[in-house]
């Protein structure tokens, strides 16, 4: 006999392969929207139906966008010679956090890792050189986390991008080794931005 009716099963499963939920904790929410009102527990389901259908990746930079571009591309008073590279969407999040930088974005969407088997090729990286011919930029920051798979990736993008006789920067050491950028607090990772370094290829 089966522990769950069938559509509570379904449930979990699906609460479950969200990242960070565990079994115990997929079961703990499954049950909470049981008991919730209906309206409560359809408004979750109506936010992730009309998230999905509006949200697109920025065809500039490839963070989320609602249409064409971001709301960071769309601001024509951030600095365009100045570029950010980082590996996610909430990556954008940590560093406006510490109002350190006015430039533009572009998301790599990961990272270089031969173990999960992730080339240049399965990132943002073309996207990226092409940007750079186009806008201007002066100034690479290479804010890529600061683990392993993080600066194989910052390693190989400094190698591309230095013969395009760029300014290519890493945020300063000071963030926690071997964590996400986005676990750095904001007093931290603003220093790291003020005070970021030249790397050589
Ligand atoms: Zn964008």
């Amino acid at each position: 006999m089966a522990v769950y009716e069938a559509a509570v099963q379904t449930l979990i499963d699906e609460l479950g392969r969200l990242p960070g939920v565990g079994p115990k904790s997929a079961q703990r929410i499954a049950y909470y929207l049981l008991r919730s009102a209906p309206e409560d527990a359809n408004r979750l389901a109506l936010a992730i139906t009309d998230a999905k259908a509006r949200i697109t990746w920025c065809r500039r930079c490839y963070n989320f966008a609602e249409g064409e571009l971001c709301a960071y591309c769309r601001d024509e008073r951030r600095d365009p010679s100045l570029l950010c590279v980082v590996e996610e969407p909430r990556d954008i999040v940590a560093i406006e956090r510490t109002h350190e930088f006015r430039g533009r974005y572009h998301v790599l969407q990961g990272a270089i890792s031969p173990m999960e088997g992730i080339g240049p090729d399965q990132l943002r990286i073309k996207e990226l050189l092409r940007r750079i011919g186009e806008e201007g930029v002066s100034e690479v920051i290479v804010a890529t986390n600061p683990n392993t798979e993080g600066e194989a990736t910052a390693l190989y993008l400094t190698r591309q991008l230095k013969p395009l006789g760029l300014r290519v920067t890493r945020p300063a050491s000071g963030l926690p080794v071997g964590g996400d950028l986005e676990y750095a607090d904001e007093i931290t990772l603003g220093r790291a931005f003020e005070g970021r370094r030249d790397v050589d290829a």
